[in-house]
């Protein structure tokens, strides 16, 4: 018997262990995520939100009238679950190298690539002074559109600040893809002033 089939056998072994089989109930599939076991849209689309359904961060994300793309880009974003190249090797997807495609200087973290690798960081920095933000100190995506929901202001108001952070993340990500898939170099100023006029 090959090393493998032991394995999986011991495997098995381990996974049934202490469980106790029952008898005369034909095998069936069971959807473990929802209540009653029985498979919902519903249940599939409260797995996808996970934890944070119901946050107040994501009715003030799902509130603005960005494109509903440029919402779900800023929400995976939020939740750590875009196509960064951390993400892609913790996938179990192979990446040639986990390094940041721009500067090549830190690991392509979804906190790198949006808010401090320069490019980023360099457009944040426009939008900074166009809003009169000194500057925004968390490079934890959480954290950092957090900054963009203003205590005691009125709802309206903080739909357009979100507004503007969804905007800018998705712009960068469409110029950083852009320059990924094809090629040249990202033009900063294009970055902003595109999320200026889309904001
Ligand atoms: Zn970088």
């Amino acid at each position: 018997m090959f090393d493998w089939e032991i394995c999986q056998e011991v495997q098995l072994l381990q996974e049934v262990h202490g469980k106790t089989p029952v008898f005369n109930i034909e095998d069936s599939r069971v959807w473990k995520v929802g209540k009653d076991s029985g498979y919902s849209v519903k249940s599939v689309y409260a797995l996808l939100r996970g934890p944070f359904e119901g946050n107040s961060m994501f009715v003030s994300l799902w509130k603005t009238t960005d494109l509903p793309s440029t919402q779900v880009t800023t929400w995976k974003v939020l939740i750590n679950s875009i196509a960064t190249k951390v993400n892609l090797e913790r996938r179990g997807v192979l990446v040639d190298t986990n390094i940041c495609s721009f500067c090549r200087m830190a690991v392509e973290s979804t906190k790198h690539m949006f808010f401090e690798c320069k490019i980023a960081w360099l457009v944040w920095n426009q939008c900074y002074a166009w809003m009169g933000i000194t500057s925004v100190d968390h490079v934890d995506p959480v954290s950092h559109f957090l900054h963009f929901n203003l205590l005691n202001a009125p709802v309206q108001v903080n739909v357009v600040w979100s507004s503007v952070w969804i905007v800018v993340v998705s712009e960068i990500r469409k110029h950083m893809n852009k320059h990924i898939f094809q090629g040249g170099v990202i033009n900063l100023s294009e970055v902003f002033i595109v999320a200026q006029l889309k904001a």
